[in-house]
């Protein structure tokens, strides 16, 4: 241990898991995996005054696994901590439903706590779609390739949004009576009305 106060690479003896757990110096601990343990392992240890068991699993209740403060921490079994986790995925899930078309991806993520991958990934287990989510900055571009006359398939693909959902962005903003104005100006309009 002593060799730390040399080691220019000491960072207080902490490293992050690929998983995003904190990983602490402790070569003395019996669980030690090349000289660290998990750190809320740890703190749990410390908190309850003896070594844990192999079926003891510290969870963390807000799902944020590097916020280590006890009251963030929860000693469970191994099949308490997968019914745990099962409940907060059903909420998460749920969430993302109730939120999908209300705000951004990023905002949904923050809110619960996963990453926009797992974000759009439960969208698409669950067909969800974004189309009656206007992002006002989308929307006033989109209606500006429209107007320019790009065709409702290349305007899709730049935005990364259906055909459909480019259409009634754009019926939503300005109107159907003006969107098929345009569309007829441009002679487009059998490209654009249904
Ligand atoms: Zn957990």
């Amino acid at each position: 241990m002593q060799h730390k106060h040399f080691n220019n690479n000491w960072k207080g003896g902490k490293t992050k898991h690929q998983k995003g757990y904190v990983y602490i110096r402790n070569a003395d601990h019996p669980r030690a995996s090349n000289g660290y343990v998990f750190e809320h392992r740890l703190i749990m240890e410390q908190h309850i005054g003896r070594y844990l068991t192999e079926n003891e699993v510290v969870h963390h209740k807000n799902g944020v696994r590097d916020d280590n403060r006890i009251q963030n921490l929860e000693l469970c079994s191994h099949v308490e901590h997968i019914s745990m986790h099962h409940k907060m995925d059903e909420d998460a899930i749920q969430k993302v439903i109730e939120l999908y078309n209300t705000m951004s991806i990023t905002k949904i993520s923050q809110l619960i706590q996963y990453t926009t991958k797992q974000v759009n990934a439960i969208a698409l287990a669950h067909g969800l779609k974004r189309d009656r989510y206007d992002k006002p900055t989308d929307t006033e571009e989109i209606l500006q390739l429209f107007k320019s006359g790009l065709s409702l398939r290349k305007i899709a693909a730049i935005k990364s949004l259906s055909h459909i959902a480019i259409r009634n962005r754009i019926i939503r903003k300005i109107g159907m009576d003006a969107y098929i104005s345009i569309a007829i100006g441009q002679g487009k309009h059998r490209e654009y009305t249904v």
